[in-house]
C-alpha cells in the first residue's frame, strides 16, 4: 500500500476526524497508488493516522475510509459501515417504517462518496468519488445483505463526478426495472418516484419532515409552493386542508409529475390546486400587487457549491426571499431554504433578515429547519449540513 505523507501541522484535521485531505496538506506519496486505492496516512514524522482512498485528479486528494490506521479497507470493511448505517436508522422510531429512506449519507456515515436511497424495496446508489466508485461491488452486496431489497439501481450521473475524472454511470446493478411506476408514501401522500430520470437519486427525502410541517400549517390558507419539483409540500399542503396551492417550477415535467403525483391521491381536493410552470425569480416579481398568500414555500436549487460562489447566491437568495415576503398577507408565513454548503445558517439568516428589511416587513423566526434524521450531520464534517431552513412569521 502507498503512504501519504502530511506536511507539517496538516494531522491536525484528520485528528479532529475530518475526512477530507486536500492537496495543500500533501507532502509526498511513497509507492504506488491509482485513483480510488486505500493509501495509508501519516504525520510528517511518520505517525500512522487513517486509511483513505486516494483521488488524484481532485483538489480533494484523498477521503477517510478509517481513522483506525490499522483497519482493513476491504469487502467486510463495507458491510460493516452499511450495517451501521441501516441500524443507526432503524433505531429512530420516525425512521424505521419509511417508504423513502436515505440509507447512507455519504461522510456523515462513514462512507465518503457513497449516497444509497431506498423507495420500498429498491434501493439508488449514486457514488460521487473515485474512491466509492472502485468498491461499487462490495457496496451493492453490503447493501444487500444488510435489507434484503430486490432491486439495487445506480444513478451515479452527479455533476461532482468529474471533479474525480470519472464519468456518469447508471444501470441496474441487481434486478431489474420493475414494470410499475415507483412510488412510496411519506406521510400519508403517496408519490411517484421516477429514479432514472428525476433529480437526485429521484426524489428529495431530505425535506420529509418540513412537508409534513407545512400539512400542519396548511388548513384555509392561501399557499405557494415556489421550486415545487413534483409537488411534494404541494400535496402536504393539500392534506393539511389548504384553501389553495400555487405550485411553481420552471421545469415542465417536474410539474408534470406533481400533476401525476396529485392524481394517486384521490383523497386530496385536485380543484385546489394551481400549476404554474415560470420562473420564480421573474413571476414572483410579476405576482407583486396582484395575489397575496398566506403560506409560501421556498426551496430553491443549490445556489452556490462552495463557500466561493456565496455572494452570488447571497444575491439569488435575498431577491427570491424579498419577493415572497412581499406577496405575504399579514401575518402569512414564509418557509425558507438554502440547500447550498457554500452559505452557513448564519449567514442564510442574515441574507433573510435584509431581505425582510427591504421588504418592509417584520419577520420573526418560530422555528429552525434542517434535514431529515436519515440524512444526519457527523459534527465533525460540518460541511454536511447543507440544508437549512427558517420558518418566519410576518406582521
Ligand atoms: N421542494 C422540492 C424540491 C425542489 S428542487 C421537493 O420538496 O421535492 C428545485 C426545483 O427548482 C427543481 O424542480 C427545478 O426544476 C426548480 N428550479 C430551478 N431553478 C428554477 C427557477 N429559476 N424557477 C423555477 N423553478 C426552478
Amino acid at each position: 500500500m502507498a503512504t501519504l505523507t502530511l506536511h507539517p501541522g496538516k494531522e491536525k484535521s484528520v485528528l479532529r476526524r475530518h475526512p477530507w485531505l486536500f492537496s495543500g496538506s500533501i507532502a509526498q506519496l511513497d509507492g504506488r497508488a491509482r485513483p480510488g486505492d486505500t493509501v495509508d496516512v501519516v504525520s510528517c514524522d511518520g505517525r500512522p493516522l487513517a486509511r483513505a482512498a486516494w483521488s488524484p485528479a481532485s483538489q480533494i486528494r484523498a477521503r477517510v475510509w478509517s481513522f483506525d490506521p490499522e483497519e482493513t479497507i476491504d469487502h467486510a470493511f463495507f458491510k460493516r459501515r452499511v450495517a451501521a448505517a441501516v441500524a443507526r436508522r432503524a433505531a429512530l422510531p420516525e425512521l424505521a417504517a419509511q417508504q423513502g429512506l436515505r440509507l447512507i449519507h455519504a461522510e456523515s456515515d462513514g462512507l465518503p462518496g457513497v449516497i444509497a436511497d431506498r423507495y420500498g424495496d429498491t434501493v439508488v446508489v449514486q457514488l460521487t468519488t473515485v474512491g466509492a466508485d472502485k468498491w461499487r461491488a462490495a457496496i451493492a452486496d453490503s447493501l444487500l445483505k444488510a435489507i434484503g431489497c430486490s432491486r439495487i439501481y445506480e444513478r451515479s450521473d452527479a455533476e461532482v463526478r468529474s471533479l474525480e475524472g470519472l464519468q456518469p454511470v447508471t444501470g441496474w446493478l441487481l434486478g431489474e426495472a420493475p414494470g410499475d411506476e415507483l412510488v412510496i408514501e411519506e406521510n400519508g401522500v403517496k408519490m411517484a418516484v421516477d429514479i432514472v430520470g428525476g433529480h437526485k437519486t429521484g426524489f428529495y427525502l431530505d425535506q420529509r419532515d418540513n412537508r409534513r410541517r407545512v400539512a400542519e400549517l396548511a388548513r384555509d390558507r392561501r399557499v405557494l409552493n415556489c421550486f415545487c419539483y413534483t409537488a411534494g409540500f404541494s400535496l402536504q399542503a393539500l392534506a393539511g386542508g389548504a384553501r389553495e396551492v400555487v405550485s411553481m417550477d420552471s421545469s415542465g415535467p417536474a410539474l408534470a409529475t406533481g400533476q401525476r403525483n396529485l392524481a394517486l391521491n384521490p383523497q386530496l381536493d385536485a380543484a385546489r390546486a394551481i400549476w404554474l410552470e415560470a420562473d420564480v425569480f421573474a413571476e414572483l416579481r410579476n405576482l407583486r400587487g396582484g395575489a397575496s398568500y398566506d403560506l409560501i414555500v421556498l426551496d430553491p436549487p443549490k445556489f452556490a457549491h462552495t463557500a466561493a460562489h456565496a455572494e452570488r447566491a447571497a444575491r439569488a437568495y435575498k431577491d427570491i426571499n424579498l419577493s415572497a415576503l412581499r406577496l405575504l398577507a399579514p401575518g402569512g408565513l414564509l418557509m425558507t431554504y438554502s440547500c447550498s454548503g457554500g452559505v452557513t445558517a448564519e449567514l442564510f439568516q442574515k441574507i433573510v433578515a435584509g431581505a425582510a428589511l427591504d421588504a418592509g416587513r417584520t419577520a420573526r423566526i418560530v422555528q429552525r429547519l434542517q434535514g431529515a434524521a436519515d440524512h444526519p450531520v457527523d459534527l465533525a464534517f460540518p460541511e454536511g449540513d447543507y440544508l437549512k431552513g427558517l420558518l418566519l412569521q410576518v406582521d
